[in-house]
């Protein structure tokens, strides 16, 4: 069965991904390589997803000009399209009812990005706005931004790598952070 698809969220994400057509992986991958080396790529989404992002872009650009994408690279393609299809599992802090959509991220003094599960709301206009104000009264001179709670908009900022892990697995409800367990998750 043909796996490709357009997501759209908020109208900012519009991809196909005919990688989920043709790489089917059986576990885990760990990097070879490197200043990650020995490191699980599934675990790296929550850790550190710019770095994963950033490394595919290096890799997209230097296997067009040598020779075919080796299995890492597919690998990553894999990984970073099934991110976008992974929903949030977190209640809006606001309305307790529905799944969250949104969070407030705050820019913190080092110019890294971090939120808080206090911190996401649904879709309602009230919610948001409620949202919004929380950041406003907590985070008075700070720079912060509302986007949604998805993967491929993480993987675009610069985040506080701190703190991002045990936030991340808050919102996709994920108890325990290890290659099995977040392999799985991607690859549902
Ligand atoms: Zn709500």
């Amino acid at each position: 069965m043909l796996q490709s698809v357009v997501v759209n969220s908020g109208g900012k994400i519009s991809r196909t991904f005919p990688i989920l057509d043709t790489y089917f992986p059986k576990g885990p991958y760990f990097i070879k390589g490197g200043k990650k080396a020995g490191k699980c790529v599934e675990v790296l989404m929550f850790e550190d997803p710019k770095y994963l992002l950033s490394l595919k872009g290096y890799l997209d650009k230097v296997l067009k000009e040598t020779s075919e994408s080796n299995e890492f690279h597919k690998h990553l393609s894999w990984v970073l399209a099934k991110s976008t299809l992974r929903t949030p599992k977190i209640e809006c802090s606001f309305c307790r009812k529905e799944t969250a959509q949104n969070t407030l991220f705050v820019r913190d003094n080092f110019g890294k990005y971090f939120s808080k599960k206090e911190l996401v709301s649904c879709s309602s206009l009230g919610c948001i706005s409620a949202l919004s104000d929380a950041g406003t009264l907590n985070y008075i001179f700070k720079k912060k931004q509302i986007i949604p709670l998805r993967f491929p908009v993480f993987a675009q900022l610069p985040l506080d790598l701190g703190s991002i892990s045990k936030f991340l697995q808050e919102v996709f409800d994920i108890s325990e952070l290890t290659p099995k367990t977040a392999f799985e998750f991607f690859n549902k």
